[in-house]
C-alpha cells in the first residue's frame, strides 16, 4: 500500500479500488474541518439579524462546541453551551475540549441527561431563551438547513470524479450536504458514529437524494466508546499515511472502508474519497481516558 499527497488529497491503493482523502481536517483552525463548513452560513446569518448571542448543545468531547467557542473568541459573539451531562460542572479542567471552551469565553449551562433529551421540545427551548434573553439557537452538532448549504461546499469539482464518497456520521448533517452536492452516478456511504436505527431517517429527511447508504456496524459500542482494535487501527494508518484520525468519527469511518475493501464490498477499479472531517481536538481528552483505562494511547 502506497500514498502520496496530491494538493490536499492522499490518494494510494488498496488491492484493486483507490482511496483518497480530502483532507477538511486541514481546514480552519478552532472552527475547522466540517464544523467550519457548518458554521459558516450561520455565522453570516447571525451577522445578518446582529443578534449578539448564539445557544448551543453538546457533550463533553463535543467538536462542536469546541468549534462554537471561538465563535465568542474571533468575533466577540456571546455564546452559550448547554452542556450534557451535570456532573462535569466540576471536571472542566480535566476535560480539556470544555476547558479550552471556557478558555475562549464560552458560558456553560450543564444540565442532567433528562434535561438535555429535551433540547428539540419549542417549550423547553422558551424556558432557555426566559433565562438567557434573545440567541440565534444552533442545534445540536450545527445541524440546521444553513449548515447543509455548507457541507455542500466540501465537494468540488475535482471531487466528481470518484465513485463513492465516504464520510463519518453523527446528525447527519454533513452526509446531506455531501449527498446534495454529489453526481447522480455517485454514492455517499455514511458511517454511523452511533448506536441505533434512526440516523437513516433524520438522513431521509434531510435530502431528497437517494443515492446514499449509512454503514451501521462501525460505531464500536457507540458514540465516543473506543477499544484496543481502533486505537491499534489508528496508530497503524497514521504510521502508513502520515494522516492523524480522530477516535470518535473519522477512526470508525476507516475502520469500516478498510473492513468493506478487505470484504470485497467495492467492485474491482472503483474510486473512493474518503472525507476527513476533521475532529483532532477530541483526542487529548479521548487519551486521558485511555491511560486510566491503562490502554494504549493514539500517537499524535
Ligand atoms: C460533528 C462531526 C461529525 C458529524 O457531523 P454531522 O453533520 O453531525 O453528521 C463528523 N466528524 C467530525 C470530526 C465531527 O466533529
Amino acid at each position: 500500500m502506497s500514498f502520496k499527497g496530491v494538493n490536499n488529497v492522499i490518494r494510494g491503493n488498496l488491492n484493486t479500488v483507490r482511496l483518497s482523502v480530502k483532507r477538511d481536517d486541514l481546514l480552519g483552525k478552532g472552527i475547522s474541518g466540517n464544523k467550519f463548513r457548518k458554521l459558516k452560513y450561520n455565522l453570516c446569518e447571525v451577522n445578518r439579524l446582529k443578534i449578539s448571542k448564539v445557544l448551543t448543545f453538546g457533550g463533553a468531547y463535543s467538536n462542536h462546541i469546541y468549534a462554537a467557542s471561538f465563535v465568542k473568541k474571533l468575533y466577540g459573539i456571546d455564546v452559550i453551551g448547554v452542556v450534557r451531562g451535570e456532573e462535569l460542572k466540576s471536571k472542566i479542567h480535566d476535560n480539556p475540549t470544555l476547558l479550552k471552551a471556557q478558555e475562549n469565553g464560552m458560558q456553560f449551562h450543564f444540565v442532567t441527561r433528562e434535561e438535555y433529551r429535551r433540547r428539540k421540545d419549542q417549550a423547553y427551548i422558551n424556558t432557555l431563551r426566559k433565562r438567557f434573553g434573545c440567541f440565534y439557537l444552533l442545534p445540536e452538532g450545527g445541524t440546521n438547513s444553513l449548515a447543509i448549504k455548507g457541507c455542500e461546499e466540501i465537494l468540488d469539482t475535482e471531487d466528481k470524479k470518484y465513485d463513492y464518497v465516504c464520510c463519518p456520521v453523527g446528525t447527519g448533517g454533513t452526509m446531506a450536504g455531501l449527498i446534495n452536492s454529489s453526481k447522480e452516478n455517485q454514492e455517499i456511504i455514511g458511517f454511523s458514529a452511533l448506536k441505533g436505527d434512526f440516523l437513516k431517517k433524520d438522513i431521509t429527511q434531510l435530502t431528497n437524494k437517494t443515492n446514499w447508504q449509512l454503514q451501521t456496524d462501525y460505531h464500536f459500542g457507540g458514540y465516543a466508546k473506543i477499544n484496543r482494535e481502533l486505537v491499534d487501527f489508528i496508530n497503524e494508518f497514521k504510521r502508513d499515511t502520515g494522516i492523524l484520525l480522530d477516535p470518535i468519527y473519522n477512526g470508525k469511518m476507516m475502520f469500516g472502508i478498510y473492513d468493506l475493501i478487505k470484504k470485497e464490498y467495492f467492485p474491482k477499479n472503483r474510486s473512493i474519497l474518503a472525507i476527513h472531517t476533521g475532529g483532532l481536538q477530541a483526542i487529548e481528552g479521548m487519551n486521558k481516558l485511555l491511560l486510566k483505562k491503562g490502554m494504549p494511547l493514539i500517537n499524535i
